[in-house]
């Protein structure tokens, strides 16, 4: 069986990782080509957009693939929304996996966001930001002026800082509790900036919020999809052997 996985994410990867030793069926990873230098997937891996709704169309039915999984980011809601219906016109069985979403536990001080353009309501002026939702969406901070953000990327960019004040912080994870919390006191931060990409490989930098006492701006997910979803990688591989 032909299988087209939707990949970006940790999980997409264990999933790769999985099915690549699966002998009845043949792995096509799609990635959006954000990264410029991805690890490999160890399986057959296409990179970049499929030129909209109508390309994916035409690529699915060009390779023949029997069945779609989407393991994109849960902030990625335009290609999951765009790939269900696809699938659901072309008769091709699609599922979502989305890895669930981060819940407040004692000790934390959430303040929950719409968007990224609400941050400027509640989060004061003269506050020093630790901005961890990436570079992409940082021009969406515009109205932030007064605030000093600091953004943290995995990769250098080009050009300068987007913003009023603050700077690109280069640094690679995994990132462990230990040094969350040495990495927000040293910077002397005031308030965190997180998007509810929910997982355990970034969660660090909010347990060391709750251990400092630091209150957190934490953009709620897109929606998603109607539709059944898996919240494991178990659950997930189980679903492609039965399209089998
Ligand atoms: P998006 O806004 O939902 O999608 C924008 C466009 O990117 C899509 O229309 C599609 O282009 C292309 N695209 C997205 N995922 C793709 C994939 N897996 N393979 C091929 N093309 C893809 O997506 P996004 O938020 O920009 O995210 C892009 C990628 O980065 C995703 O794969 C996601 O898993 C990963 N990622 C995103 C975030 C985040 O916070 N958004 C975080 C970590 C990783 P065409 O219309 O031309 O097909």
């Amino acid at each position: 069986m032909r299988l087209l996985l939707l990949a970006g994410t940790m999980e997409a990867r264990q999933l790769a990782g999985a099915l690549a030793n699966e002998p009845r069926v043949t792995v096509i990873a799609s990635l959006a080509g954000a990264t410029r230098t991805p690890r490999t997937l160890g399986v057959a891996t296409r990179i970049g957009g499929f030129g909209g709704a109508e390309g994916f169309g035409d690529f699915l039915q060009r390779e023949g693939i029997r069945a779609v999984l989407d393991a994109t980011h849960p902030f990625a809601a335009d290609m999951s929304h765009r790939s269900a219906r696809v699938c659901h016109d072309l008769g091709v069985p699609y599922m979502q996996f989305l890895r669930p979403a981060w819940m407040p536990a004692p000790g934390d001080r959430w303040t929950f966001l719409n968007t990224e353009e609400d941050a400027a309501r509640h989060i004061p002026e003269g506050a020093r930001v630790f901005v961890a939702t990436g570079r992409q969406t940082l021009q969406r901070y515009a109205n932030m002026t007064g605030r000093y953000m600091i953004c943290r990327q995995i990769e250098q960019s080009e050009g300068p800082f987007p913003l009023d004040q603050g700077y690109f912080l280069n640094s690679r994870p995994p990132f462990s509790l230990e040094s969350e919390t040495i990495m927000l006191r040293r910077l002397e931060i005031d308030w965190l900036l997180v998007k509810n990409s929910g997982g355990p490989a970034s969660r660090a930098k909010l347990d060391a919020a709750r251990r400092l006492s630091l209150p957190v701006a934490m953009i709620r997910r897109p929606l998603q999809p109607e539709g059944p979803k898996l919240e494991t990688v178990a659950a997930a591989l189980a679903w492609v052997r039965r399209q089998i």
